[in-house]
């Protein structure tokens, strides 16, 4: 039996969340014991994420295999507790690059490529490629109907319906207009027209909106689009988004899918779930936890996903510990304008990954701060190659130490270009040339890490071009800094720690993207609850 493909398509506006829907209608159908896969669209010309702005794109998600990609591959992943290649996205770019590299090599025999048929069968090949041994492909379109550059993929969509037992989901947005009082729903009659124009008519509508959806708009809806009020599914705010997934059970969303398809649960396990979430909202300790990056402020607002990946594992392990987070970015430029007296109130810092120079000075005074103060610190990629900068220059006495990334001419270069990576920059070679994807370390004996992880033998995913320069090993070593984990060959530094501190470490590595909702990262279950041991700690 072949998999069945569910189209999550966008109406009314970007930004609703769409990836969460997709999540949780995945999660729901492996609770009923099916297998699932899920699939994101972008409609951008870029091949990868890899080479956008993250003020710009967000996060950029790195899968096992190396892929850097949208960051709903990240929400797929927490949500399923399963690895998903970067095959898992598709992107206008990597449609037509194909297409033209196969004209360019004869592969049409002589006929003129179109979009019609080649790119659309192009299209539906890579979406089908995904389904190995699934029961289920979600398929996540990006943008929203009546955007030029989606209606390639909602054509394939449409064609594809034709062919494989296929669903259709819009999911729309409904303001609550204040003045009238009301949840008005004339955008999502519109969103669904402009669907119906490309020969899609909706199985389920799904309504996002800040507050929940009343009789008499659900049956609005179901009259002005065609579709029975018992597939006009609610999706209100939730406290969290990991609700999500309980909210559409209470709806029988799940239940609904199945049968359009003939289908029945199997099994029902969602009881993990539930309590991890109840957990959540039950908490009785609170921890304040500060995140302290390059991209938090853009124009006037704040970033909410630059580092989503970070504040997901955060709320991971606080649910697992059964304690509230209370996380705040904080832009490092910040630290250096009005100095570190800001960061007292946290009982734990993070600083995650980064690119070149602005803000570093910033993030080097807050580590110091963390070291000499034993505040709990996590340092991710570019906090590790920080942390490391920090003690050459204060504890070993390395004036000026630094990454050749932002002080080609430093006295002290302790972080600096692997070799080969010299090369690719000379040529100009930036798409898709950093160390990428899963790689493994071994952890030392008697090491926090070691402790953590309970194995001798790790793996996490990697994003970086600069390494720690394996001349200063010894020098740092001395001075007392613990790299309790390598490459197996040894040579490259991928964890490091201060053995007299309360907690005090760091990878090169980006132990957020193996962080599931119901299979914390040991690295952020071990920093939170050290975050718990300070003095300040407060119970709810
Ligand atoms: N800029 C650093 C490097 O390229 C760190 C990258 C990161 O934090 N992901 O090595």
């Amino acid at each position: 039996m072949g998999a069945k493909f569910i189209f999550i398509i966008g109406g009314v506006l970007s930004g609703l969340g769409k990836g969460i829907v997709t999540s949780s209608i995945g999660k729901l159908l492996q609770s009923y014991g099916y297998k699932v896969t899920a699939v994101k669209i972008d409609p951008y010309i870029n091949i990868d994420a890899g080479t956008m702005r993250p003020t710009e794109h967000g996060e950029v998600w790195v899968t096992e295999d190396g892929g850097e990609i949208d960051q709903d591959l990240g929400n797929y992943e927490r949500f399923l507790n399963k690895n998903l290649p970067k095959r898992n996205n598709i992107t206008t770019g990597q449609i037509y690059l194909s297409v033209i590299n196969r004209e360019r090599a004869l592969g049409y025999n002589g006929k003129n490529a179109e979009v019609i048929p080649d790119i659309i069968n192009e299209i539906k090949d890579r979406i089908r490629a995904v389904e190995e041994d699934n029961d289920f492909v979600l398929v996540e379109i990006g943008g929203t109907t009546g955007d030029i550059q989606n209606e390639v993929f909602l054509y394939a969509a449409r064609e594809l319906g034709r062919e494989i037992p296929s669903i259709y989901l819009l999911v729309t947005y409904l303001p609550f207009l204040k003045n009238v009082g009301e949840l008005k729903t004339k955008p999502t009659q519109q969103a669904a027209a402009l669907l119906r124009a490309t020969g899609i008519v909706p199985d389920f509508i799904i309504t996002r909106s800040d507050r929940r959806l009343d009789d008499p708009r659900k049956e609005k809806i179901s009259k002005q689009c065609f579709i029975d009020k018992g597939n006009v599914i609610e999706d209100p705010d939730c406290e969290t988004v990991y609700e999500v997934p309980l909210v559409f059970k209470d709806q029988k969303f799940g239940r609904k899918i199945l049968s359009k398809f003939g289908l029945e649960p199997k099994e029902v396990d969602l009881q993990k779930w539930k309590d991890l979430v109840d957990n959540m909202k039950g908490a009785d300790k609170v921890v304040k936890i500060g995140v302290v990056g390059k991209y938090v402020s853009y124009g006037n607002s704040e970033h909410k996903d630059v580092y989503i990946s970070v504040l997901e594992a955060i709320k991971h392990a606080a649910a697992n510990l059964k304690v509230k987070p209370i996380i705040e970015q904080i832009q490092s430029t910040k630290i250096e304008d009005e100095g570190i007296d800001i960061l007292r109130k946290y009982d734990g810092i993070i600083v995650p990954g980064g690119f070149g120079k602005s803000g570093t000075e910033g993030i080097i005074k807050t580590i110091k701060f963390c070291r000499e103060n034993n505040i709990p610190f996590l340092g991710l990629c570019y906090g590790m190659q920080m942390a490391v900068i920090e003690f050459a220059r204060d504890v070993c006495g390395m004036d000026g130490a630094n990454t050749t990334e932002n002080d080609p001419n430093t006295p002290y270069p302790v972080i600096d270009f692997m070799p080969e990576q010299k090369e690719l920059i000379k040529l100009k070679q930036y798409g898709a040339t950093m160390r990428l994807g899963a790689y493994p370390a071994v952890l030392k004996e008697g090491t926090k890490v070691r402790e953590l992880y309970g194995e001798e033998f790790v793996s996490e995913r990697h994003r970086h071009r600069y390494e720690v320069n394996p001349e200063y090993i010894e020098q740092l070593e001395k001075c007392g800094l613990i790299f309790s984990g390598t490459s197996p060959d040894k040579t490259l530094m991928e964890f490091l720690e201060l053995p007299d501190k309360r907690f005090f470490v760091a990878t090169q590595a980006h132990p957020e993207f193996h962080s599931r909702f119901e299979s914390p990262s040991p690295l952020f279950k071990g920093f939170v609850k050290s975050c718990l041991q300070m003095p300040q700690q407060k119970v709810l």
